[in-house]
């Protein structure tokens, strides 16, 4: 099937008791057993429910992978990953990081002896000259939160099994989502979601996935998801599959508004930098047309008056943009990193990769372009 039918098919089968075309909310802990060991195919929800088995159905299918998990958040799914490595293993991530990323690193992670280096990622080379003897883990994201910066995921990959094979590849897609790109196909082990976002499209849940295409892989995250027990509710999952549905119908309209709205900015005489991987004078618009099939609906910019004030007043005044943290719902937000989703990093390590006081990130929703284009223009006009 083509992207867009296996979307709404993808792992999915009518109801066998009832027909039912959706899979029913399964609110259920436990299942009858007709002899001791004797069941249906489910015993606890923790291991096994029902409605979340057809959303993880959706999702393998969704990244072409063979296995899906979901979880109770998206830092649960990382938080997942993390605990397939020993004491003493390094980890090699990209030095623009989802703020609880790197929170979950250096506060939780470090002090049981994992190791983390950050490397800028537009260049393979950095990576590869980061590996060590030790290292078990390359953490991907792409398009980064909220710099939007691409890195080569299929080059990437190949140069670290070049070095050794034993290292793992993932790759945050929570900003590309499968519509863009499907990072499994590019030879990467695991692919890690914030279903929180685009998956979920409407700001109704909190959940987490992970896809994979190995087997031995699958059993080893699955014990873990078991066994420490963060997995996602029946009524989450529900709402997680109706709202993947429209992935595609979504995406499409977001990629659309987003690419229209950093041609406005970029246009603006009172924006001074825009980051949207669309443009043609991003870094790496190059290799975000060859790995994404388009470019999303996620853009940053800073105004050209960089004080705290001009930024506020921006922010104060947008009517349709909400101001609120998360990303990827049908409605668009606004948000401030360093306030909000990236407060977790210390200034010193933000300032160093450009995450100012006068970035502001939008999440281009739905609407109409027309209402979008008018509310960032009286939110600009407002900052004089
Ligand atoms: C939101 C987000 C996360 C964390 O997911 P939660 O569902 O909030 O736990 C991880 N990575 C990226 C890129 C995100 O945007």
């Amino acid at each position: 099937m083509k992207f867009n039918s296996k979307v709404i098919h993808g792992g999915q089968m009518h109801d066998p008791s009832t027909g039912a075309v959706m899979p029913p909310i399964y609110q259920t802990s436990t299942y009858a057993q007709s002899s001791p060991g004797k069941h249906k195919g489910y015993e606890y929800s923790r291991a096994a429910n029902p409605t979340r088995t057809a959303l993880e159905n959706a999702f393998a299918v969704l990244e072409n992978g063979t296995h899906a998990f979901a979880f109770a958040s998206g830092l649960a799914a990382v938080d997942c990953v993390l605990r397939v490595l020993k004491p003493g293993d390094e980890v090699i991530a990209g030095d623009d990081l989802y703020g609880g990323s790197y929170r979950m690193f250096t506060k939780l992670f470090q002090q049981y002896g994992l190791r983390f280096s950050y490397v800028d990622m537009n260049d393979p080379k950095n990576v590869v000259n980061a590996i060590t003897d030790k290292t078990r883990l390359i953490w991907i994201e792409t398009p980064t939160n909220p710099l939007m910066k691409i890195a080569d995921i299929e080059e990437i990959t190949q140069q670290v099994k070049l070095v050794s094979n034993s290292i793992l590849v993932a790759v945050d897609n929570t900003f590309a989502t499968p519509y863009l790109q499907r990072p499994l196909d590019l030879g990467v082990d695991i692919v890690m979601h914030s279903a929180t976002k685009y998956l979920g499209g409407h700001s109704d849940l909190v959940m987490g996935a992970l896809m994979v295409k190995n087997e031995a892989l699958a059993k080893e995250l699955h014990f873990i998801q078991f066994a420490a027990g963060a997995i996602a509710g029946p009524m989450d999952a529900f709402l997680a599959l109706r709202g993947v549905k429209t992935l595609h119908v979504r995406m499409e309209r977001h990629c659309k508004n987003g690419k229209a709205v950093a041609e406005y900015l970029v246009k603006h005489p009172k924006v001074k930098e825009v980051y949207y991987p669309g443009l043609e004078n991003h870094p790496n618009h190059e290799i975000a047309k060859k790995q994404m099939d388009d470019f999303g609906g996620m853009v940053s910019f800073k105004l050209k008056d960089e004080s705290k004030e001009a930024t506020f007043t921006f922010l104060e005044n947008t009517k349709v943009f909400t101001l609120a943290e998360s990303l990827g719902g049908v409605e668009s937000l606004v948000n401030h990193p360093v306030t909000m989703t990236h407060a977790s990093i210390p200034e010193e390590e933000r300032l160093k990769i450009g995450i100012t006081d006068s970035l502001i990130r939008l999440s281009v929703g739905i609407e109409d372009i027309d209402d979008l284009i008018e509310d960032l223009e009286q939110a600009l006009d407002a900052t004089t």
